[in-house]
């Protein structure tokens, strides 16, 4: 049962649809009315909605009924607004039948053209334009009615005219005459009878009524799902059917067709883009057989049109106030508008448009700012694959950090850091890394992983560092013994180029051309724009000086997450880290201890100094320790001739160290409950360093951040520690320095009593990755094996590690936060998770109240867009 109108019909002066009547009539059938409305030339039709196919469907397959009788009735409106008459032998009217869901799936549903045509209106329309064009536009109906109706693979017409073409001796379909068309047509019929069994239709209301049937099937053919599963269109929308008068544009040298954008969609450049082909059906523009020409050279072709066209362009802009996406033809020097729809464009467009428009007067700031992906923005900030080349794909993998890498192949981590340092460009190809990796990782222009997902270490590594990275690309195989890897059958030796590219994963043989990023001066008008309307701030995650001053020049107001695990990696250090955890005694750790204290003040006075002015969460070390033993024998050996020990006695202390869980292990607080005087030799240095900066006139906030709480106790246990420990540095150095103390909410339990932990936390910040993790219970380090099946089974419809899960996690957030505020109403809260970056995520944190979310430093303007765009959708909605 449908309960509105089945079918909207449009022509001038009788047009029933509207642009904003998307849902009903699909991106294209509410176009066309759209136009039509506006006076813009477009062949008449009818759209039959989206509620009939799903009608359709929930009939099991069957038109609901009174439909066939609406479709009659609309007919006979089309013959009365055109003058022709459905299937009669005089003027024919011929149809085209596209689908049009509510967003466009290109390519996807299907299409069927010259509706109307048998042996006798043929004849008719051969004496109108002439007998070739006819029987071409015969046989193309035949073979489209009988591949996308019927079912006939498309590749056996062509064999039959690659017959004639043969027999006569000529090569392109435009050598061929009224006569082998003729000759086509019935075999074509002959061969679709022989397939199907079935009579091809001649009555032309069966031809119709089979091919509004078949796009109704389309909506569910495979490719159909398989494009609405990765674009999350819902499989209950449906698509309308768009039945229009046929214009042609093969009817001789004064028509042609064409598509064009109304500004340049790869730039934003404000001039008319496109291209057409003069005697051609839409078709062949796709097929790419003719190439076609420029849309500025029909100036010179068909001035009339053109001037035509360009008029058209500035009615859409000011009339939709986007730039825009159209198809024309031409046929016999008239010009028809045959679909218009928003335009797809690059990031450096989609800046670029709205930033004009807002100067142009067509939109307002606001406007602008929803206008822009933010999730698209990031493409504007790092170099990426030139499209412009021939690319030999190997193998695709997760798109795990945007941006492009090109580079010989390296297998360790110490071999990308060797090679690097002679200068050479590299990817590292590792089955996974690990903390002992980020040297290399550093070092290599890109990282490429065969196991892991979007927040495997690779993954959150390099996003960290802005570095590109594909990761869990399940078709490389790694041989470390011969250095070498295959995919498919291709082996690649270490030293032989590849290139990455993690804006979509794929992995491409030898070196691409790369583009530079251009930073153009209307993103930065864009961003600040953004930051007027945002009430969110957005900090960044960074652990060096070099990220927090990316960071810093992405618009980052303070660092949210200062891992310092990775501080304990650098040259020097490791090999103090490791005496400390292997030490018998808190003696032997005090002393490896010492050895460390001068790098990690050093450390911290670089990244305070660099955030100067603005707040720094250092979080205290969080890793399970056995992360920074040596597990290889060398290494082992190193370390006991350092401690004095046997390289028995050193395997033996790795091996008590081993945990099943480690991630559920002795990490975050847990180490500074077993071992106080860590923790307090990092507060030192923190505290320090600060005291040294605050000498030198510079403004710090350090804020201390203590991991893995669950209980209140815990974070009292090690709060008073740190505020001991600073206490003690500030008297010696005779400075005062502003601070707190605080905690990451990352075990579902501390979000549960957070008013507990409040009383001790000075602030929280969520630790989304590891809150995700013990929510659902899912190893965030090996999920990715079994995350795309429920992808693809439709069980959980994005990843919780990427996107957070609102439902879910989410409302540990939120309970967290309110029940955090109750105890102490000012409490400071951010998030530090790798959701800080996502666009949904943080629009989520500002409808939650958060203070601030925290993201790698090349998501700083993409979560500061996201928070603009969240605000803007907040007051639309109060
Ligand atoms: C987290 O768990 O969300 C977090 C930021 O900490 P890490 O990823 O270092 O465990
Ligand atoms: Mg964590």
């Amino acid at each position: 049962m449908t309960t509105r109108k089945s079918i909207y019909f449009f022509a001038r002066g009788q047009t029933e649809g509207r642009a904003d009547m998307k849902n009903l009539l699909g991106g294209k059938g509410a176009n066309l009315a759209e136009m039509t409305s506006l006076g813009i030339p477009v062949p008449p039709g009818f759209t039959i909605t989206t509620e009939v196919c799903t009608a359709y469907y929930a009939n099991g397959g069957r038109w609901p009924e009174g439909l066939d009788e609406e479709v009659r009735a609309a007919i006979r409106r089309l013959e009365e607004v055109t003058g022709r008459g459905f299937g009669k032998t005089e003027k024919p009217l011929l149809l085209a039948v596209r689908s049009g869901a509510r967003v466009s799936m290109p390519g996807m549903m299907d299409t069927i053209l010259n509706l109307g045509l048998n042996d006798e209106t043929v004849e008719a329309l051969a004496k109108e334009a002439n007998p070739r064009f006819a029987y071409d536009s015969y046989r193309r109906f035949v073979q489209m009615y009988g591949n996308v109706v019927l079912g006939v693979p498309s590749e056996e017409y062509e064999k039959l005219i690659d017959e004639v073409k043969a027999r006569k001796g000529v090569e392109l379909d435009t050598d061929l005459t009224a006569e082998d068309w003729k000759e086509l047509v019935q075999r074509f019929k002959q061969l679709t009878e022989e397939r199907t069994g079935k009579t091809f239709p001649t009555d032309p209301e069966e031809q119709l009524f089979g091919a509004i049937t078949a796009v109704f099937d389309s909506w569910n053919n495979p490719r159909a799902i398989r494009y609405r599963e990765l674009n999350k269109i819902p499989g209950d929308w449906g698509t309308a059917v768009n039945v229009q008068t046929m214009v042609f544009g093969n009817l001789g040298p004064t028509s042609g067709t064409g598509v064009a954008f109304t500004r340049d969609p790869a730039t934003g450049a404000n001039v008319f883009y496109g291209e057409y082909l003069m005697n051609a059906q839409g078709e062949d523009v796709v097929a790419g057989i003719r190439t076609p020409e420029p849309i500025s050279k029909l100036k010179e072709v068909n001035p009339k049109a053109y001037e035509q066209l360009e008029e058209i362009r500035k009615i859409l802009e000011h009339h939709y106030k986007d730039m825009m996406d159209i198809e024309f033809t031409i046929q016999d020097g008239e010009l028809y508008m045959l679909q218009c729809r928003s335009g797809k464009r690059t990031a450096l467009a989609a800046v670029t448009i709205a930033v004009d428009m807002v100067k142009e007067g067509l939109i307002d700031k606001e406007t602008a700012i929803m206008r822009v992906d933010p999730e698209q923005i990031e493409q504007l900030l790092h170099p990426t694959v030139d499209p412009n080349q021939e690319l030999d794909v190997l193998t695709k993998g997760l798109p795990a950090s945007p941006g492009a890498a090109v580079g010989r192949i390296v297998f360790t981590a110490d071999e990308a850091e060797e090679w690097a340092a002679r200068g050479e460009k590299v990817i590292l190809v590792r089955n996974e890394t690990s903390p002992e990796d980020i040297g290399g990782m550093d070092a290599a222009e890109g990282i490429l992983t065969a196991r892991g997902g979007m927040t495997s270490h690779a993954a959150v590594v390099a996003r960290g560092m802005g570095k590109c990275c594909v990761a869990g690309a399940g078709e490389i195989r790694i041989d470390f013994e011969k250095k070498e890897m295959t995919v498919k059958g291709r082996t690649f030796k270490e030293g032989d180029w590849i290139s990455l590219n993690g804006s979509t994963g794929e992995v491409y043989a030898g070196a691409v051309k790369l583009q530079q990023a251009e930073l153009s001066g209307a993103f930065g008008e864009l961003m600040s724009w953004a930051d007027e309307i945002r009430t969110l701030k957005v900090r960044t995650n960074a652990d060096t000086p070099r990220d927090a001053e990316t960071a810093r020049r992405f618009g980052a107001e303070g660092i949210g997450l200062c891992r310092t695990e990775h501080m304990f990696f650098g040259e020097n250090r490791i090999l103090a880290v490791r005496e400390m955890i292997l030490a018998d005694d808190e003696e032997g750790r005090r002393k490896a201890l010492a050895k460390l204290l001068p790098y990690q003040r050093d450390d911290f006075y670089a990244i305070l100094k660099t955030m100067e002015g603005l707040p720094v969460t250092i979080r205290l070390l969080d890793p399970p320790l056995h992360e920074f033993l040596p597990h290889e024998a060398a290494a082992q050996e190193e370390v006991a001739k350092e401690m004095g020990k046997s390289v028995e006695e050193i395997r033996a202390k790795v091996e008590s160290l081993k945990e099943f869980n480690p991630m559920l292990g002795h990490r975050g607080c847990r180490l500074g409950i077993t071992y106080p005087e860590i923790y307090e030799m990092q507060a030192q240095a923190i505290f320090e360093a600060a005291a040294q900066l605050a000498k030198e006139g510079i403004e710090v906030h350090p804020e201390v951040m203590i991991p893995l709480v669950g209980t209140v106790e815990e974070l009292a246990f090690l709060k008073a520690r740190v505020e001991q420990v600073a206490k003690d540095v500030m008297a010696k150095a005779g400075v005062e320095i502003p601070f707190s103390v605080g905690t990451m909410i990352e075990v579902p339990r501390a979000a549960v009593v957070a008013d507990e932990i409040a009383k001790e936390a000075e602030f929280f910040s969520f630790g989304t990755n590891d809150l995700t993790q013990m929510t659902y219970g899912f190893s965030r380090d090996d999920a990715g094996t079994f995350l795309n099946d429920y992808r693809e089974k439709g069980i959980l419809r994005f990843d919780p590690f990427q996107t957070l899960d609102q439902q879910g996690v989410g409302q540990l957030v939120q309970l967290g936060v309110e029940r955090g505020r109750k105890t102490r109403p000012d409490l400071k809260v951010g998030i530090c998770g790798e959701h800080g970056g996502d666009p949904d995520s943080v629009k989520f944190c500002h409808r939650t109240g958060l203070d601030y979310v925290s993201c790698s430093p090349y998501r700083v303007p993409v979560a500061r867009l996201a928070a603009a765009q969240a605000r803007i959708e907040e007051k639309g909605q109060s």
